[in-house]
């Protein structure tokens, strides 16, 4: 088997975290000037870099970020999502300077038209009739949760293993090397153990799925449809469709997180590969970089919760935030998914997406490694085969090798996600921009390879 000499990558890494530092002296001083953010950075996540300290961000515009230092980036992070529509797409900044001109007004308590637009082209695309706004797709989840647990009237809501949701207090839990479930590691502050208020099985692990299920008391499972937070892992065939036919056995709603895969295509892989959950969640790309979630209800659900006559869904019953459905977020939305996100640009997108992957499994040929694809985006993994759950693909995790990687590629010129070995494509990337990409990954791996 190849593997990486361990001696090697850390004077590879040595170095470019030197390049990183004589290249970028404005980030590496805001950094370090960084006395009343608590982490040094507006969210403790974004300390999270791989060249020591993070660019930070001057302007952003289609593929393209530029850093304070100057430099710009072919950008396949783009936001994790949350800018998979391209930086500030001109339909959308022109949603947002109408509802900021004089008279436009950003957040009123009140609804606008452009929602009931945003709720339909949601429908044609999800396939579910009702929906609701949030402004985050954490939010999102949350509610979907509480809505599931109001109407089923069980306590549990069972979520696979190094899934994530958000900071979704019952999604912190993972299958522990003992087969036992197990309080997610680094779990802060969390309200109770949550094997109080969850259940966790495998990906594609059915029979684990059933047994759980099997103790009457899971109000939903709440999956995403192939996991990608954990690099990426895809259904095995008939899986999916075996868990729908589980749920509803154990009258036990499905959640389906799209949020990231959303990348399948303009309705996901829900669309993509004909799924039928009952409460579908999305966020971050819709808004086309402005904050917005949603969640989609199917008509037995909504009929479900409306025939609940004691649950507060107006004032202070635990569903709903006073800027969700903002008319800016809403404004910008439609503008997303009317002008930029649309079934062309995800036709274009997911050739894009193909052309990585392959290109991806060439460049990496000589390790050990695994590519897998899902629509416009694709991922490697330092396993292969690609594994099959998210134990497995925890367990092929390397931190070194991803530092390595990522400020490698940003010496370079190309922009990862900080958290994956994944790369994102937008309407506005191109070939080029991809087969950049690829050249430095071939260059990172092959110099890992010297000498060997
Ligand atoms: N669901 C999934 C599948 C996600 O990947 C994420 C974030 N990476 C979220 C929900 C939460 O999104 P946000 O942090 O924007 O609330």
């Amino acid at each position: 088997m190849n593997t990486v000499d361990r001696r090697r990558l850390a004077d590879l890494t040595s170095r470019e975290r030197a390049r990183f530092a004589e290249a970028n002296p404005r980030s590496a001083s805001a950094y370090a000037n960084g006395k009343h953010l608590f982490g040094r950075t507006p969210m403790t996540w974004m300390a999270k870099q791989a060249g020591g300290f993070p660019l930070y961000l001057a302007t952003a515009r289609g593929a393209r970020v530029t850093d304070l230092d100057g430099h710009t980036y072919i950008d396949l992070c783009l936001g994790d999502t949350g800018a998979m529509a391209g930086h500030s797409p001109a339909p959308v900044v022109e949603a947002v300077r109408r509802r900021t001109a004089d008279d436009g007004g950003l957040t009123a308590m009140l609804p606008t038209e452009d929602a009931e637009w945003v709720g339909a082209e949601l429908t044609r695309r999800f396939g579910l009739p009702q929906w609701s706004l949030s402004l985050t797709a954490t939010d999102a989840n949350r509610w979907a949760i509480r809505l599931a647990r109001a109407i089923t009237g069980k306590p549990k809501i069972l979520v696979n293993s190094y899934c994530y949701h958000g900071s979704v207090d019952e999604s912190l839990i993972v299958v522990g090397p003992d087969n036992k479930p197990h309080i997610r590691e680094g779990n802060v502050g969390a309200p109770v153990d949550t094997r109080v208020t969850s259940r966790v099985a495998e990906y594609n692990d059915l029979e684990g799925l059933e047994a759980e299920l099997a103790n009457g008391d899971v109000a939903a499972v709440l999956m995403e449809p192939a996991l990608t937070n954990i690099g990426i892992v895809l259904p095995e065939p008939g899986y999916l469709q075996k868990v729908r036919e589980l749920t509803r056995a154990h009258k036990t709603l499905l959640i389906n997180d799209e949020t990231h895969t959303f990348s399948a295509g303009p309705g996901g892989c829900t669309k993509e590969w004909n799924l039928e959950p009952d409460i579908l969640t999305i966020g971050k790309a819709i808004g086309g970089g402005v904050p917005v979630g949603a969640y989609g209800l199917s008509h037995e659900v909504s009929e479900r919760i409306e025939a609940r006559k004691d649950l507060d869904l107006i004032d202070m019953g635990g569903v709903g935030g006073t800027l969700a459905g903002n008319a800016l977020s809403v404004a910008a939305t439609r503008a997303t998914l009317e002008h930029v996100l649309t079934d062309e640009a995800f036709a274009h997108m997911t050739a894009l997406g193909t052309h990585l992957a392959e290109g991806t499994a060439d460049a990496i040929k000589t390790m050990p490694w695994s590519v897998t694809q899902l629509g416009a985006r694709a991922e490697y993994r330092f396993a292969d085969p690609a594994p099959t759950n998210g134990g497995e693909s925890h367990a092929a995790g390397d931190a070194e090798l991803d530092d390595y990687l990522h400020v490698y590629a940003a010496n370079r010129g190309i922009l990862l996600t900080p958290f994956h070995n994944m790369a994102l494509v937008c309407p506005d990337t191109t070939k080029d921009d991809v087969d950049a990409h690829l050249e430095v990954l071939e260059a990172a791996v092959k110099e890992l390879e010297q000498d060997r």
